[in-house]
């Protein structure tokens, strides 16, 4: 039977690396939910509405086509047949994402598309997020929650942050804790672990380490 891996946890704390590398590893589909948040809120700024007024955001959270790709080893997103993939990791769409993140019709549609894609992922797909294990997919095989100090979270962010993105390291600590508190403080589906989900705090750990964890509590 295909086998549903669900992933959560804040940013920063290796989510995305472990996704694929676990999904290449056991021959399975990848979906990063993050990455649909990100292409529906851009989405949104490119088309003049105001991220920040949720009754413009909901009457417009239908309108996009979004289509994601699942294959680990080369993710892809589209917008109405636009390649997503470079604009939605702008800072300009990571301060922006949250809002509309917490508006109920973005949420439900983004819902329902996940889920399914999950049903149609033969052998099964590893899907990464903030909600998967609690709300997506609550009945998924495996439940992983990745957790990491803000410091380590920090310094792993502005690693990946090239050039001039890459700022001081209190700044991109105080955006992460910033939006952090904005997914777990929302109504509707926040970050949040599952009751049944097992925690992995990654703060001493090597990405080798914690796919090799992962893998072995997917394979028990
Ligand atoms: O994972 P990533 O940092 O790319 O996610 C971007 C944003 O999308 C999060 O900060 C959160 O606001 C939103 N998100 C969400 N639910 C998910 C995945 C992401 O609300 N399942």
């Amino acid at each position: 039977a295909a086998v549903i891996v669900g992933i959560d946890g804040p940013s920063g704390t290796g989510k995305s690396s472990t996704s694929k590398a676990v999904a290449a590893k056991l021959g399975l589909r990848y979906l990063d939910t993050g990455a649909q948040y990100r292409a529906i809120t851009w989405w949104m700024l490119s088309n003049g509405i105001d991220v920040n007024d949720a009754m413009a955001v909901a009457a417009a959270a239908g309108k996009p086509e979004i289509v994601s790709g699942t294959d680990p080893s080369a993710p892809a997103i589209t917008v109405d047949g636009l390649d997503a993939s470079a604009p939605i990791r702008t800072q300009e769409v990571t301060a922006a994402v949250s809002a509309v993140s917490a508006v109920p019709e973005v949420r439900t549609r983004l819902t329902e598309l996940q889920r399914a894609i999950a049903a149609a992922a033969p052998a099964g797909i590893v899907v990464e997020g903030r909600d998967i294990g609690t709300t997506v997919l609550p009945d998924a095989d495996v439940k992983i929650f990745l957790t990491a100090s803000p410091e380590a979270r920090a310094a792993r962010r502005n690693g990946e942050l090239k050039g001039k993105e890459a700022g001081d390291l209190a700044a991109t600590q105080a955006a992460l804790v910033k939006r952090d508190a904005a997914d777990s403080g929302r109504k509707t589906s926040p970050l949040a672990k599952a009751a049944d989900a097992v925690e992995v705090d990654t703060t001493e750990l090597t990405l080798e380490q914690v796919i090799e964890c992962v893998v072995t509590l997917v394979e028990e």
